[in-house]
């Protein structure tokens, strides 16, 4: 479904928009002067959203939204009237959003909104409130922003739905609610949660101003007074949500490698620091693998420095599909990449750092000239005891020499 409709009868602005949406986010466009014309579109398409002028040709009044509502399909719409009342009466239909057309900056804030509707679908979101019509009138608005939504009734609930969904980003809690109320549930998410995973935004009612501040000192992101307008509650849910996604871009920044995207060094023994405390008690033992590849130097010097580039991330990529979720794999520089095997003896280890190292001496990559070139990698393996992380290590430094000086390609442990 990655088509849009746009049902415009201002030719210049409907071609504009399609040419920055096709351009910006890469849909399909279909364009419609008049509602006729998009009955025949809605007909045969099902659309990730439509944009809808209200006033057509041969639908002066907003048909062309009831139209396209009651076929289920989404519906923004754009218009050119500012009329607080009509405006008002539009909002109240199921839409998402009503749009200015006005110009430049209001097709900026289209292309954002479908943006944002493309992203919303990965982001699940919580609602707790103990009233029943508030979950489901929350429910409709955050199902309209293309959201997963789950709701619960009172805040033990929302705690076993947040330990089942560790992936959920954003909680709506109210306040007053039987046995823990909002203030309590907020604390308690937030030993567990903090910003960087979770966004919460808090409802409370006008009268108590001294809440809100309460909910943002326990960490909520930000709060919303009932009743709220469907457009309050959209933009501060949207705004939480793209909050937590530049935080976690940031992050990403932090921890991995800009060329191939695997985790660097200083996350490596971050990441490493948190397992073996976790594991302590476990005595779970893992395996510690340097790798380096053979001769990379003559790749370099035979076909340029962007070709080794591009070895670096195809070997990243092998060594990702080849490794267990739980496995780390680092890039700790150059042509230098750590591999740690979790919970696996001796035995295991050699086998599959061998068939990591065969992985990589059949795989082909093609220069620009569509020459197949093939290169091999050296591993140096050494099993986790109690002797701490940087001494195993070290002994795979060792043992990864000892593989180069005994002739390359090849795993010792
Ligand atoms: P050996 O088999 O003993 O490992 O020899 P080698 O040629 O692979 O190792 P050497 O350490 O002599 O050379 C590694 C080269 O890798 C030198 C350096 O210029 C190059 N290199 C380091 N980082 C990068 C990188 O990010 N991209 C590219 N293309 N080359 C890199
Ligand atoms: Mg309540
Ligand atoms: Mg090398």
């Amino acid at each position: 479904m990655n088509r849009i409709l746009i049902v415009e009868d201002n030719k210049t602005l409907a071609k504009l928009l399609a040419k920055k949406i096709k351009t910006a986010l890469d849909f399909e466009v279909d364009i419609a002067y008049q509602l006729s014309e998009a009955k025949l579109f809605l007909h045969k398409y099902k659309y990730f959203v439509t944009l809808l002028d209200i006033n057509l040709p041969d639908a002066p009044n907003g048909e062309v939204v009831d139209y396209v509502l009651s076929k289920g399909q989404p519906a923004i719409v754009l218009s050119g009237n500012i009329d607080k009342d009509f405006r008002k009466k539009i909002l109240q239909k199921n839409i998402i959003d009503y749009v200015n057309k006005g110009g430049v900056g209001d097709i900026n804030y289209t292309i954002n909104i479908i943006r944002r509707l493309q992203q919303n679908q990965n982001h699940k979101v919580l609602v707790v409130d103990d009233s029943m019509v508030f979950r489901k009138t929350m429910e409709r608005l955050l199902k309209n922003l293309f959201y997963k939504v789950y709701t619960v009734a009172h805040g033990e609930e929302a705690i076993g739905m947040l330990a089942t969904h560790p992936d959920i980003s954003l909680m709506i809690t109210d306040y007053n609610m039987p046995v823990m109320n909002g203030l309590e549930l907020v604390n308690e998410v937030r030993k567990e949660h903090n910003k960087s995973d979770l966004c919460i935004i808090a409802l409370s009612s006008n009268e108590d101003e001294d809440i809100n501040a309460l909910f943002l000192k326990q960490g909520a992101n930000d709060y919303i007074n009932k009743p709220f307008s469907k457009e309050e509650f959209s933009c501060r849910v949207n705004n939480s949500i793209e909050a937590l996604e530049n935080i976690q871009t940031v992050t990403n920044h932090a921890n991995r490698d800009f060329l191939t995207g695997l985790y660097n060094r200083r996350y490596f023994f971050k990441s490493m620091d948190e397992y073996i405390n976790e594991e302590d008690g476990l005595h779970e033992q893992f395996a510690v693998g340097m790798l380096d590849i053979d001769n990379f130097k003559k790749i370099n010097d035979t076909y340029g420095h962007d070709f080794g580039d591009k070895v670096i991330v195809h070997l990243a990529d092998v060594l990702m599909s080849s490794t267990n979720y739980r496995d780390i794999v680092s890039r700790f520089g150059g042509e230098e990449f750590c591999i740690v095997l979790k919970n696996i003896n001796r035995f295991s280890a050699v086998e599959i750092f061998d068939r990591l190292r065969k992985d990589v001496e059949s795989s082909v990559i093609y220069t620009d000239k569509k020459e197949a070139i093939q290169f091999t990698v050296s591993i140096g393996v050494a099993l986790y005891s109690e002797d701490g992380l940087e001494e195993v290590i070290n002994q795979a430094d060792m043992m990864l020499y000892n593989a180069k000086n005994a002739g390359k390609n090849q795993v010792l442990i």
